[in-house]
């Protein structure tokens, strides 16, 4: 191969407020995407005329989009035979159809978006699982309030927002939660706005709640999806709740209590899927929610 071609300091200089504009032309229409202002249609048009929009990669585009995380860009990706690295102008007729189709069917900019919910029994893996869903962004994962004193390893409004009795009262008595219950003595509950504002801008949402709390959500929403996480095995759950750490021995004998009453209401749960690695139920469930 050649050596690459020598740039005058004036044309480097030009070279690189080219690319710099691109790159900003490219974050605008991306975070017009998200604000579901662009549909995939709008800008595989614009690709046509604007070299910038025609530079962005498949993927960024397919992210940008709600309810598509990096699991489900991938899996599209991978299943219209797009190769990870192809930019929207390097896309043949055929894809371009393909993705038109795919996105009439599944993603609208006005269509609300999918509820699940993912419940089973303490230790099966539940946050592990949701953890991992809203780091690849395919799920808008809600943040539950709880009375619980928090772990050394979580931070509020992260893993929890961490209240009082007193403010738990309080949002129940203001209608602040879409469910609410009592688990190992402490008190956990949904917060109803956030997850409808997710829902209105069309991002699937993930709720990880215990079983009660699935059945209350069923009653308000039929049309959410209620997920049973199960382990391939009890002595696998037991393992499990003991190689976390976070319980003493005695909360942990009252978490395995819990979770034989939990694994007997699998039959209540629209889908059951055995917790045997965590990529496997990840795909499951952005696949449940397409
Ligand atoms: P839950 O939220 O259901 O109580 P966690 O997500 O805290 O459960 O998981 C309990 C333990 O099991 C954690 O140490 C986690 O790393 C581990 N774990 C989760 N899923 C798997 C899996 N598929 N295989 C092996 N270990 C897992
Ligand atoms: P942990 O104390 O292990 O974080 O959670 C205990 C149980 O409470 C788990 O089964 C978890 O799924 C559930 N949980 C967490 N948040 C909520 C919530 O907002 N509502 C309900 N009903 N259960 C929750």
């Amino acid at each position: 191969m050649g050596a690459p071609p020598q740039l005058t300091p004036e044309q480097r200089s030009a070279a690189l407020l080219k690319a710099a504009a691109s790159r900003k032309r490219r974050a605008e229409v991306k975070n017009r995407i998200k604000s579901s202002e662009l549909t995939i249609d709008h800008v595989l048009e614009l690709a046509q005329n604007d070299e910038a929009v025609a530079k962005m990669r498949v993927r960024e585009l397919l992210e940008a989009l709600s309810g598509v995380g990096k699991v489900r860009a991938n899996a599209l990706m991978e299943k219209l035979n797009i190769s990870a690295t192809r930019r929207i102008a390097g896309l043949g007729r055929h894809q371009i159809k393909e993705l038109r189709n795919e996105f009439m069917k599944t993603t609208h900019a006005a269509r609300p978006g999918k509820l699940l919910v993912l419940s089973g029994p303490g230790g099966v893996g539940k946050s592990t699982v949701a953890s991992q869903l809203r780091k690849s962004g395919d799920f808008w994962v809600s943040v539950s309030a709880t009375t619980r004193a928090s772990r050394s390893n979580e931070l509020n409004g992260i893993d929890y927002y961490f209240i009082s009795d007193e403010e738990f009262d309080r949002r129940i008595k203001h209608d602040e939660f879409l469910e609410w219950a009592e688990f190992a003595g402490n008190r956990y509950g949904t917060p109803s706005a956030e997850v409808q504002d997710a829902l209105n801008r069309g991002e699937n949402v993930l709720l990880e709640i215990e079983i009660d709390g699935a059945k209350q959500v069923k009653s308000h929403l039929p049309a959410a999806v209620l997920v049973f996480l199960e382990p391939p095995s009890w002595e696998e759950l037991v393992a499990r709740l003991e190689g976390r750490g976070t319980d003493g021995p005695d909360r942990r004998a009252h978490r395995l209590q819990l979770a034989q009453e939990e694994l007997a209401a699998a039959s209540f749960f629209d889908h059951v899927i055995v917790n045997d690695s965590v990529e496997r139920v990840v795909a499951q469930l952005v696949s449940l929610a397409s």
